[in-house]
């Protein structure tokens, strides 16, 4: 069987694909002629399976995203070409939910702007403090693998959790499902973890943000699209937005204006970068490349 590899991979996860005996073609430098004749195509989320690619590969069975979000996929121009889409929805579930929660306590205490004013030869102790998580009010928007886990972490700090996400829903012990409204009156900290689709498109924007606390934290994990952009910047130049943490962006590599503001964090999306999560998304591209072998 052929693979083509079209994104970077790490190589533990790029042995374990060789480890199933296909013939694997890791970063063509030509993607059209490599997958003339290839039976799968590994992505990420850099290439972009459309149709014209589609309509260069006669052989494919499969389009295997290593990771979650499928929007990098037209799903629709694979299933009229009876092309199956599969991802490794678990695999980075631990990696992510990890950055989430790191990214809430660096952003409470002023973690990153204490860093970059020591470099400077400062010493800012007092403008410096910040506040705690304990007692505070985590809200999920999106409470699946991603917002469960992280949710269950802000527990277990201390946190009073609350979530939104439409039925159906899994139930847990240790958070509360709200109405989308209560949870921006009520939390002190929003976290992201909802799908890029027309309903989550903009969904935090300048009125759904004139709905939240004063002094409110927004963590974006999620995809960049979920956020307004100019929303954000206005929000956290006011001062309503207290500060912003995003490992996401509408456009990546992301050079944009929120850049400008000394309230806004940036991660380039590392959300899955964990040796331990690109183990685990090369098991689970191993595990479904055999099936299709079968
Ligand atoms: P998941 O499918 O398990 O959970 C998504 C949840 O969102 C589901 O429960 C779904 O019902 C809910 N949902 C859908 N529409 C909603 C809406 N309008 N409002 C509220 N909830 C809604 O997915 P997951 O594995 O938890 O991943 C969540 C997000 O994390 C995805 O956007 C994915 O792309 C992103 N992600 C980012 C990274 C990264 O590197 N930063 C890595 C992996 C995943």
């Amino acid at each position: 069987m052929k693979v083509v590899v079209s994104d970077n991979m790490n190589p533990g996860a790029l042995e374990k694909v060789k480890e199933t005996g296909a013939e694997v073609i890791y970063k063509p430098d030509s993607l059209e002629d490599a997958v003339s004749d290839a039976e799968v195509l590994v992505v990420r989320s850099a290439t972009k399976v459309t149709e014209g690619l589609l309509s260069k590969a006669p052989k494919l069975k499969a389009v295997i995203r290593g990771g979650v979000g499928l929007d990098n996929i037209d799903q629709d121009a694979c299933r009229k070409r009876g092309v199956e889409v599969a991802n490794t929805p678990g695999a980075s579930t631990n990696a992510v939910a990890e950055l989430a929660l790191g990214l809430a306590i660096a952003t409470s205490r002023n973690i990153q702007k204490a860093h970059l004013s020591m470099k400077e030869g400062k010493w800012e102790k007092k403008s410096l403090s910040g506040t705690e998580l304990h007692g505070k009010t985590f809200g999920l928007i999106g409470c699946g693998r991603i917002g469960t886990l992280t949710g269950e972490k802000a527990h277990r700090l201390g946190m009073k959790v609350v979530g939104y996400n439409p039925p159906p829903r899994h139930v847990s012990s240790f958070m509360e499902y709200v109405e989308l409204d209560e949870l921006f009156r009520n939390a002190d900290i929003i976290s992201l973890h909802v799908p890029l689709n027309q309903n989550t498109e903009k969904m935090i924007n300048t009125e759904s943000i004139s709905k939240m606390k004063e002094g409110v934290i927004i963590i974006n994990t999620a995809r960049g699209q979920i956020i307004d952009e100019d929303a954000l910047y206005d929000a956290c130049k006011s001062g309503k937005v207290r500060a912003a943490a995003l490992d996401v962006y509408c456009e990546e590599p992301y050079k944009g204006k929120l850049l400008e503001l000394d309230n806004v964090f940036f991660t380039p999306h590392i959300g899955a970068a964990t040796q331990e999560a690109q183990l685990r998304i090369g098991e689970e591209i191993a595990s479904k490349i055999r099936s299709l072998m079968d």
